[in-house]
């Protein structure tokens, strides 16, 4: 038997897993589990996508290895969609990097900029998958506590001056997992004077970029003044299309970070299936009906969801964009003990917000990822929990 490398153990634990099993062995009893734990969207990909998809394959171009760092036409695709969506203007080859999905993106980069010892700003709460790759790098992790007063925006000003100074890289995310918030311009604008100011590269994730709520349009970082300067922006397929299965993403903004990114890509991947590029750019290019039709129907969730607890006394706050409510737990609860409880006794699964760092101590996730009947019922099902009076 082989062991691990010291790095592989360095690797915080997957704390999705251990959700996973909870699940599976309360199902396993017979119960029926309305799982809100993951962030699995649970519609299909359009079928306009799958379509593209199904007459790329067909085509022989297809079956051989793509070029390394993707198809020219996929990276003009991307430029021409953040420009239609977003108004910000890129060079389709130097500043657009595609990925297998952004997730690989977002556990490379360090890798790519970092060396052994250099310090990352990382938002608490935040997704565990920026710990996985600052592991690798073997670098060290400063929390930016994200606090409801401040509406999960990381205070740059409170960091101590030390740890700004002594940082490399930054990663921020909005529309954010797990807490809902959503950043303005104006935020993104300080962000840049920041970065600047201490030379930090910032990598700005933005999963849930076309999922704002209220008729407002998430903001992406590159429509701050000065952002491809101090950063990226990771761009993902799988939420905006409902494409998680296809690993579809892209990486946009500093060109050289665009270049370190290709260039350990160069060592890893040859680059995605060509007629899993050609559907990609059908997604990005073609009608965005579907992306109305899903982003009102999150926000439909949302209000049920949220109406719901508000209606059975619970104080919430509906989340400003993503597919996630962040909820305070009881009292007298940890998010875990609180997780369990509602497992076990209403089958309902949620994320506990300690998984998501320190921070997230106190809250619960909820992923609106099932039907509006689905989440009406969950609420009911909260409502007959005997709970610890405060
Ligand atoms: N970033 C955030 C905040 C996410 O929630 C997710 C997926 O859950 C991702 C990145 C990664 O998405 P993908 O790897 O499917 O592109």
């Amino acid at each position: 038997e082989f062991s691990p490398s010291k790095i592989l153990k360095s690797l915080p634990t997957q704390f999705f897993a251990t959700l996973v099993s909870k699940v599976e062995k309360v199902k396993a009893e017979g119960h029926d589990v309305i799982n809100l734990g993951q962030g699995n969207p649970d519609q299909p990909t359009p079928p306009h996508i799958v379509k593209a998809l199904q007459e790329a394959a067909e085509k022989p171009v297809n079956h051989k290895y793509s070029p390394f760092r993707g198809f020219p036409y996929l990276k003009e695709a991307i430029a021409d969609f953040y420009k239609r969506e977003f108004g910000v203007s890129v060079d389709p080859n130097k500043e657009v990097a595609v990925l297998f999905g952004g997730k690989a993106g977002l556990v490379e980069i360090p890798q790519c900029i970092l060396d052994p010892g250099d310090v990352v700003l990382v938002p608490d709460p935040g997704y565990p998958d920026y710990w996985s790759g600052i592991a690798l790098a073997q670098a060290n992790m400063k929390m930016m506590p994200l606090k409801e007063e401040n509406r999960f925006l990381p205070d740059f000003n409170a960091l101590s001056p030390d740890v700004s100074e002594k940082a490399k890289l930054m990663f921020l995310n909005y529309p954010n997992n797990p807490t809902g918030a959503t950043a303005n311009v104006e935020f993104f604008h300080d962000t840049v004077t920041f970065a600047k100011q201490h030379n930090i590269c910032v990598v700005h994730d933005f999963a849930y970029g076309a999922i704002g709520f209220e008729g407002k349009k998430p903001v992406s970082f590159l429509q701050a003044e000065g952002a491809k300067d101090v950063g990226i922006e990771i761009y993902t397929l799988s939420k905006t299309y409902n494409m998680a299965g296809w690993r579809v993403a892209f990486a946009i903004g500093n060109r050289s970070v665009i270049e370190h990114i290709n260039l350990i890509q160069d060592h890893l991947y040859v680059s995605l299936f060509g007629a899993v590029q050609e559907a990609a750019c059908a997604a990005l290019l073609q009608s965005q009906d579907c992306v109305d039709k899903l982003v009102r129907m999150y926000e439909s969730r949302r209000n049920t969801f949220i109406n719901g607890l508000q209606e059975i006394g619970w104080d919430v706050d509906a989340p400003q964009g993503s597919f996630f409510a962040w909820l305070k737990v009881p009292y007298g609860y940890t998010s875990e003990s609180f997780a369990d409880l509602l497992l076990t006794k209403a089958h309902v699964a949620v994320a506990p917000g300690i998984g998501f760092g320190n921070n997230g101590e106190g809250f619960v996730r909820v992923g609106l990822l099932t039907s509006e009947e689905r989440l009406k019922e969950a609420v009911e099902r909260i409502s007959k929990l005997e709970l610890f009076s405060s």
